[in-house]
């Protein structure tokens, strides 16, 4: 499984997929039913092996100062992870195969 749906409340089932990312080592999330809490909302083709995502998706955090700083910036089209050329991590400009969700992760 490489996409999980958003779980817990059930508000949020089917309104948005988890992916693992394998640059952060961290799973992140896609929002694709309601707006996310920086009102972005992705178009999905519901394709859970191949799946492709549209706009890019990008992580940030903001500075004291409100200056956004880029965690992680990237597609997901077809399946593959496409990164962007303005990510801080080690796998910065690379296309990389959507991984399936860790097993030592169970939590969700
Ligand atoms: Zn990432």
């Amino acid at each position: 499984m490489k996409l999980r749906p958003y779980s817990g409340n059930s508000d949020a089932a089917g309104r948005g997929y988890h992916h693992w990312c394998p640059a952060c080592d961290e799973p992140h999330g896609i929002a694709v039913g309601i707006r996310n809490r920086n009102g972005a909302v992705w178009s999905f083709n519901g394709d859970m092996d191949r799946p492709t995502f549209t706009p890019s998706v990008r992580c940030f955090t903001t500075d004291e100062e409100g200056h956004q700083h880029t965690l992680c910036h990237y597609f997901i089209t077809n399946g593959q992870i496409v990164f962007c050329s303005d990510n801080p991590h080690a796998l910065n400009g690379q296309t990389v195969e959507l991984p399936d969700w860790p097993e030592r992760r169970t939590d969700g």
